[in-house]
């Protein structure tokens, strides 16, 4: 009895074993197909072929570039391969570097087929990269309604992502990424400085931390994270190479760089680094931001403009009672009169012919036309 009840545990035990077995076999199946799938969706190469039927969108080559496009958008394409050329040489000249591979630029006719092609992060983006693919996707809405150098620029920026992940090794911090690509470009501005040091003097900065890996989505916070990005950058730039923008991002490329771009990650050094970058910021010399701050000349409009009415306010309250003051000694000299002359003679004093006995002293003169004033 015994040793069947023993054999009847050891066959129980290895049922449930196996049933365990199975079960994780059956997780891990899962995940791995569910991952497969991620992957295929977030690396599988865009293209206009998705959304658009055969014949309703053509690719344009020249100069490395290849351009994908709706039939609409034809004239859009060949200033974008001169454009293309154009901001690659300005990478090259501020990298001093040359970005030689083929780059797939693709036109997504409006802000509909952008956000499906990149997702809805970018809502508010004028064009993204997609580094792995060595491709550009161009949100068409935008850049009809943008200015040309903004476009100009925006080519500069994306291209230096790509370039970016040529160089690196590793991953970037979203916010170190931007800042370069955006020192690239030069998309810096003195109301852009105005901003980040406002936000510094009230406390509104967003820690690093937070921007890692992403930005916010809501367009006024993305926007102080972009000038954020840049300002820690050129930090950077400033104090670790000398200012020289090629050197700083040569000291992040190669298996040398890697370990570099490693420190960025690490929650000692990059928490140092931000309150550095701080006390920077607060210095007494950036105080001339404020100055350059379109709110702060608003600001000043508006103080003014509030100083003239109130000025105006107290004079005229002023004129009023002095008004109210000469009315009073009318109307007591009026009395007078009446006292004097009676009520006939006090109002029909103009057509008296005669001068009165008690004429006012010399140099004492009515205080208004058609009045007398007597001395008490
Ligand atoms: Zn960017």
């Amino acid at each position: 009895m015994n040793t069947k009840t023993a054999e009847f545990k050891i066959i129980q035990r290895c049922v449930i074993c196996w049933f365990i077995f199975f079960i994780h076999a059956l997780v891990i199946l899962c995940r791995t197909c569910s991952c497969a799938d991620a992957d295929h969706d977030s690396t599988g190469p865009v293209s206009l072929a998705q959304y658009f039927p055969v014949g309703h969108w053509r690719t344009r080559e020249e100069m490395q570039f290849e351009v994908e496009y709706i039939n609409s958008d034809e004239g859009w394409a060949g200033d974008m391969l001169g454009r293309a050329d154009a901001a690659r040489r300005v990478l090259n000249r501020a990298t001093r570097d040359a970005l030689l591979v083929r780059i797939h630029v693709i036109i997504a006719p409006d802000q509909d087929i952008f956000i499906k092609m990149v997702g809805g992060w970018a809502e508010n983006s004028v064009a993204v990269a997609l580094p792995e693919q060595r491709t550009i996707v161009l949100n068409g809405d935008k850049l009809r309604i943008g200015a040309p150098s903004d476009l100009a620029n925006t080519l500069v920026h994306e291209f230096a992502h790509l370039y970016l992940d040529l160089r690196c090794v590793r991953e970037r911090p979203r916010w170190l990424e931007e800042g370069i690509a955006m020192h690239v470009a030069g998309q810096w501005e003195s109301e852009d400085a105005a901003a980040v040091f406002i936000a510094a003097i009230i406390g509104g900065l967003i820690p690093l931390r937070e921007m890692e890996q992403s930005f916010p989505v809501a367009v006024d916070s993305q926007r102080l994270a972009y000038r954020e990005s840049y300002s820690v950058t050129n930090y950077l730039v400033q104090t670790t190479a000398g200012g020289s923008l090629p050197d700083f991002i040569a000291s992040l490329s190669g298996q040398e760089g890697g370990c570099n771009l490693d420190s960025f990650w690490n929650p000692l050094q990059r928490d140092a680094l931000e309150i550095q970058w701080k006390r920077g910021l607060r210095s007494v010399s950036n105080w001339s931001f404020l100055v350059l701050s379109s709110g702060f000349f608003w600001g000043l409009v508006a103080l003014l403009t509030v100083i003239a009415w109130i000025t105006l306010r107290v004079r005229r309250r002023k004129l009023h009672t002095q008004w109210d003051d000469e009315e009073k000694i009318y109307e007591a000299l009026d009395e007078d009169d009446r006292l004097i002359w009676g009520d006939d003679e006090a109002e029909g004093d103009d057509e008296k012919p005669e001068k009165p006995e008690n004429e006012p002293p010399p140099g004492r003169k009515p205080h208004r036309p058609g009045r007398r004033c007597f001395p008490r």
